[in-house]
């Protein structure tokens, strides 16, 4: 299987079968995203450690298309567990690489999964529904 053919099933595997789309007993945030373009909402749950420097645990709800529903699912893989400053970090490089901005080889191991998105940025009527969950969980971080 090429590289192109393993992402292609990776973000078909989360977009129909995703242990992260659920809905959170208790959350501190709850925040809407929708791209008019495609036709993609999501819901986003977070809960914050008590001090507030962790993200403990997230999930989502919503409907669209695959790029949409699996990179939400995906960046709850990639960032559940890290610190508000390291996903805001990540944040910006999945944004940067979806952009086609330069990123540095060591950034670009911090995006884990999200890698998966790299092809997007040459698919230009893709590029929001992949940045959709990205630009929802960074509104909320900057409150
Ligand atoms: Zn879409």
């Amino acid at each position: 299987m090429s590289e192109l053919d393993i992402y292609n099933e990776l973000i078909m595997d989360h977009a129909m079968n995703s242990s992260n789309k659920k809905e959170l007993k208790n959350f501190d945030h709850c925040e809407l995203g929708h791209n008019p373009n495609c036709g993609d909402e999501i819901k986003l749950e977070i809960k914050l450690s008590d001090d507030k420097k962790y993200i403990n645990d997230m999930a989502f709800s919503g409907h669209g298309c695959a790029i949409s529903q699996a990179s939400t699912s995906i960046m709850i893989d990639t960032l559940k567990g890290k610190s508000i400053e390291e996903a805001k970090k990540i944040i910006d490089v999945y944004i940067k690489m979806i952009r086609r901005e330069n990123i540095s080889q060591e950034d670009e191991k911090l995006l884990n999964e999200a890698i998966a998105f790299k092809n997007v940025s040459n698919m230009p009527a893709r590029v929001k529904c992949a940045l959709l969950a990205w630009h929802t969980l960074e509104d909320i971080l900057n409150k």
